[in-house]
């Protein structure tokens, strides 16, 4: 734990903060949702990190694992 504790954001000098979040990736083309996922969080500008055994961690599931469930995102166009 504490991973992010003396490290600060590269946009605001926030301070980052330890958090479990759930996040949308784009997987191809579609959007899966993860769910739990121990980031860094900026507590100013709420710009996320991601260590890079997180990130394997996440695509390994993706790959090896079946879906929990499966949900209907709406989706907006700007
Ligand atoms: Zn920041």
């Amino acid at each position: 734990m504490g991973f992010w504790e003396d490290e600060r954001c590269e946009y605001c000098q926030g301070v980052i903060i330890d958090k479990m979040i759930d996040s949308p990736r784009k997987i191809g083309n579609r959007y899966v949702l993860i769910k739990n996922i121990p980031a860094g969080v900026c507590k100013k500008c709420g710009t996320k990190y991601y260590t890079a055994n997180v990130l394997k961690t996440i695509e390994g599931s993706i790959r090896r694992r079946k879906a929990e469930k499966e949900i209907p995102m709406a989706v907006y166009s700007l």
